[in-house]
Order: structure tokens, then C-alpha cells, then sequence
């Protein structure tokens, strides 16, 4: 899910938060600011257009070989929401949430990711089906996000078996 930003007005915090809707000293409500992607999400948003672990010792290569790849998507700044005038939000469209566009021929990212990949074989991550629906869980001993299509099917249950 999503997750509001709140501005507080009260001078107490500078800055925005994604924490809660009330000033942690005062209390006073703060102004909704825009919605986000949750940490997991944008975890998942990387693993998911790259392959790759989102989080490890290849992320500082990885990202300096592919950052002349990718643009920044001008519509929603590279949040993958618009936030809407009545305060919902809705998936960007022209990145379909992914807040960055490959600017290159697939072969050529292809060809970058192979390069990571065989640097830091350790790198490479689960395909996920996507990373804006489901239950995404994110391991901080794999440095992954697993993929849960339902909260039933997430850790724990699984010896339930079933589909
Ligand atoms: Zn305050
Ligand atoms: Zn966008």
C-alpha cells in the first residue's frame, strides 16, 4: 500500500513525514502533503525492473552502469503516484508506477544487467510479478523482497499448504 506524507504546521519538525498524521510533540494535525510508495514497494519497484537485489554491495556498480539508461519519468517525478485533487492517489501512467523509463533498447539493459549480474552473481534476485499489489515481504538476511499474491500465503502459513 501506498502511504500519506503529512507536513506538520506547527514548527515543531521540519520537513514531511511519513509516520503520522499528528505532530509527535504537539499533537496539532499536519497538512497531507501527497501519497508514496511504502520502503517495500520501492524495495520491490528496483528488484522488479532490474532483477537484482534491491539492497547489497553492487548497488554503487549497478547503479553508476545503468543510471545513462534510465530517465526520470516528468510525471510524477519518479514516485510512480499522482496524488489526485480530492486526496486518493492513482498509478502514474506514462511509467506505470515505475518513476524511471529505460531511454536505450532493451538489448542494451539487458546487456548492462548481464555485466552486474556476472560481477555479483550473489546479486541476483527472484523475478517478481510486480510490486504495487500482493503481499511483499522484504528479508533482510537476503536482501530480497518475496512476492505474496495473498497476506494468507505470507510467512507462516505456508506449511498450511492450498493454493
Ligand atoms: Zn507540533
Ligand atoms: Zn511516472
Amino acid at each position: 500500500m501506498p502511504q500519506p506524507i503529512w507536513r506538520y504546521t506547527c514548527a515543531d519538525m521540519e520537513g514531511t513525514s511519513d509516520v503520522s498524521p499528528h505532530c509527535p510533540k504537539c499533537g496539532t494535525l499536519g497538512e497531507f502533503q501527497c501519497w508514496v510508495l511504502s520502503r517495500d514497494q520501492l524495495l520491490a519497484r528496483y528488484q522488479y525492473r532490474t532483477g537484482l537485489k534491491p539492497v547489497g554491495p553492487h548497488r554503487d556498480y549497478a547503479d553508476k552502469i545503468l543510471a545513462d539508461l534510465l530517465v526520470q519519468c516528468v510525471a510524477c517525478e519518479t514516485t510512480g503516484l499522482r496524488t489526485l485533487e480530492d486526496g486518493n492517489y492513482r498509478i502514474c501512467g506514462p511509467c506505470e508506477g515505475m518513476g524511471w523509463l529505460w531511454c536505450v533498447p532493451l538489448a542494451e539493459v539487458d546487456a548492462r544487467l548481464r555485466e552486474i549480474a556476472s560481477r555479483f552473481p550473489d546479486a541476483v534476485a527472484a523475478r517478481l510479478p510486480g510490486f504495487l499489489h500482493g503481499v511483499l515481504v522484504y528479508s533482510e538476511e537476503r536482501c530480497e523482497i518475496t512476492y505474496y499474491r495473498h497476506l494468507l500465503a505470507a510467512p507462516g502459513d505456508q506449511k498450511q499448504g492450498g493454493d
